[in-house]
């Protein structure tokens, strides 16, 4: 379970690093606002990351950090990032389920209460990110649409 919890802290650092740089790639298209909105997802996934850290140690385990692999830098549109953002939270999805599952398996209920929060997250998250693809899908070439989607990204407070 301690190696399983460590993986999916893991994860999270990644999920950190990925939006991270799409964050760069959005400053790089001067997409200021949808660069903001990136750079605070990316400071969640560290507080998701933490939540993982600061509960390995609670249960007398530790955390362990892992090499994070490169994260892809450029892509071909904002709606090609957020359909990655999307899938990549789909995976994150898929990756608490598995590991509820093996809390279930092992009659963990402390670290099923933990996912518990995560799972209710993940609805939250995949809701969020399909929702810009959606508008994105709408917006299609309209550069108008595209500024004004940025200004209302760049309102995100937290
Ligand atoms: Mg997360």
């Amino acid at each position: 379970m301690e190696k399983a919890v460590n993986r999916q802290m893991n994860e999270e650092l990644f999920s950190e690093y990925l939006y991270l740089s799409m964050s760069a790639y959005f400053e790089s298209q001067n997409l200021k606002g949808f660069a903001h909105w990136m750079r605070k997802q990316a400071d969640e996934e560290r507080e998701h990351a933490m939540k993982f850290y600061n509960y390995l140690f609670d249960r007398d385990g530790a955390a362990v950090l892992d090499a994070l692999k490169k994260p892809q830098a450029k892509w071909s549109s904002p709606l090609a990032a957020f359909e990655a953002a999307y899938k990549h939270e789909q995976y994150i999805t898929d990756c608490i389920n598995k590991l509820h599952d093996l809390a279930m398996a092992d009659n963990d209920k402390a670290t099923m209460a933990l996912l518990k929060w995560f799972i209710d997250e993940q609805v939250e998250e995949e809701a969020t990110a399909k929702e810009i693809v959606d508008k994105l899908k709408m917006i299609g070439k309209s550069t108008n649409g595209l500024m004004m989607l940025d200004q209302a990204l760049a309102k995100r407070g937290e």
